[in-house]
């Protein structure tokens, strides 16, 4: 089988870059590989290239729709039977795909980890041999991971179903103890080989910047933005630090966008959308932002305060100089944010009886929620500190245990003008095991640690930045020869 010959053939490529030769390579003989590779490494080919030498079915599951449905264009571009089948699409055309699925006419199919709950899409699933079952943003699947998604941790069950075909699973970010995870949940312990797939980012140089609060920080991070040169993005932790900064750059007549939770769904569609199509655009955003975009300029990127961990961090910074050119990173480190972080971790886990509490509130007063937000609730739980977001945390929690309707719908404009005699927020109580298979205290304990990690990362003086990030993933430390460190020792 030669390999070369058939990606000159049959895709626009002229060669493999990174570890995609071998990584298909393997899959092509049959095995199941957990790869480690950063976004803009080339993932996609992984599994275009089986789908399209395919004569059954390659199944991607996928966190994200709008990652998804891009994804699908690409395939379909390239001239493979792809179909993306989510949420966002209407029902006739949700129909019509079902029926192609069941007619075997899909070659690569990509589906979120929920739609495995709808027994019309399992039925349509069942009816094709499916050759291999690709996991995009693995990590999601260990409570180890930094975004776990406990639909992800079904897929060990999902995979039998279609009768345990071999496993691609992808991931930017896994650490040894994380991959250890990922292949246990899978249930593929010494069936699995792991792949380190260009983890080098050559055109990214990362700066740590010691500041004195606040001022300081915004004075710096001024005079650093360069925004006539392509897109940059400034991560903040709090939404009440980007408002302050957005007000800050307003006196000083800096054009920006912003994007965070607080902001209403059209606002949010607005910014994202402006800052997609223009070149040179400025964002203050949180760090769900910029998931599933494929933005090739972005120049330089900000963090504001630390991230909760190297996963996020590496992410996050992860989304400049995708086009190969040049890009920056710089991350700003003052005393006090350590702990803002640590306070922000805190209300990111509450306990069991918070989340119980909240949960007897909501079932008694449920137009509250629709009527008043969040701060409904938070007030009657008489919170002194504003930051304090533990009522948003338990919901989030609630809705992933499949407990209360997801946000998106109990908040959608239907609700707001209809009569509100039918609202419907609660769907079950929690039970033990939910508390049991998602320990709060347990996570809670690994995020502190995993925040300490970063925080003695950003200290430590005597390595490269880039190589401690390779190092922390499990790959071999080498030196960048771009960030803060290595200018200072001359590499
Ligand atoms: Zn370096």
């Amino acid at each position: 089988m030669n390999l070369l010959t058939d990606l000159k053939r049959l895709f626009p490529y002229s060669q493999f870059v990174h570890s995609q030769e071998k990584i298909i390579q393997d899959v092509q003989n049959g095995k199941s590989v957990l790869a480690i590779m950063p976004t803009g490494a080339g993932k996609s080919l992984c599994y275009q290239y089986p789908a399209k030498l395919s004569k059954n079915l390659v199944v991607v599951i996928s966190p994200l729709i709008a990652l998804m449905q891009d994804q699908e264009k690409k395939a379909l571009d390239l001239g493979i039977r792809a179909a993306a089948i989510h949420s966002g699409i209407g029902p006739s055309e949700r129909n019509a795909k079902y029926q192609k699925l069941k007619n075997k006419d899909y070659q690569l199919l990509f589906v979120t980890p929920e739609r495995f709950r709808k027994k019309e899409f399992r039925e349509s699933l069942n009816e094709n041999k499916v050759d291999l079952l690709v996991i995009d943003e693995a990590h999601c699947i260990s409570l180890w991971g930094h975004d776990f998604r406990p639909d992800y941790s079904k897929i060990h069950q999902f995979r039998k179903e279609i009768g345990s075909p071999n496993v691609l699973a992808l991931t930017a970010t896994a650490t040894p103890a994380t991959q250890e995870d990922i292949i246990k949940q899978l249930g593929l312990v010494d069936q699995c080989e792991v792949i380190y797939g260009g983890m080098e980012r050559a055109e990214l140089a990362i700066t740590v910047e010691d500041v004195f609060g606040n001022d300081e920080k915004n004075e710096k991070l001024l005079k650093l933005l360069d925004v006539k040169n392509g897109s940059q993005i400034v991560y903040f932790l709090l939404i009440e630090s980007l408002a302050k900064f957005s007000q800050f750059l307003r006196s000083k007549k800096v054009d920006h966008l912003v994007y965070h939770g607080d902001l209403g769904k059209d606002q949010r569609a607005s910014s994202l959308s402006r800052f997609i199509k223009n070149e040179n655009v400025l964002m203050l955003a949180t760090p769900a932002f910029g998931l599933g975009i494929d933005k090739p300029n972005i120049r330089q990127i900000f963090n504001y305060e630390i991230p909760g961990s190297i996963e996020s961090y590496f992410q996050e910074i992860g989304r400049a100089g995708r086009d190969g050119q040049e890009a920056k990173a710089h991350l700003f480190l003052s005393d006090d944010d350590l702990s803002i972080s640590m306070e922000f971790i805190k209300w990111a886990y509450p306990e069991k009886e918070f989340i119980l509490k909240f949960f007897q509130m909501l079932e008694e007063n449920p137009l509250g929620l629709l009527q008043e937000g969040f701060g409904f609730y938070r007030e009657k739980l008489s919170f002194k500190n504003k930051r304090d977001y533990r009522v948003e945390s338990a919901y989030n929690i609630l809705e992933r245990w499949g407990c209360v309707m997801p946000l998106s719908e109990v908040l959608s404009d239907e609700n707001n003008f209809a009569a509100q005699k039918d609202f419907r927020v609660i769907i079950r109580k929690p039970a033990d095991d939910d508390f049991r298979n998602e320990n709060q205290k347990v996570l809670f304990q690994h995020q502190n640690k995993k925040l300490l990690q970063i925080y003695s990362w950003a200290k430590d003086e005597s390595k490269c930045r880039l190589g401690a990030i390779y190092e922390y993933f499990g790959a071999d430390y080498l030196v960048c020869g771009k960030c803060d460190w290595c200018h200072e020792n001359q590499h």
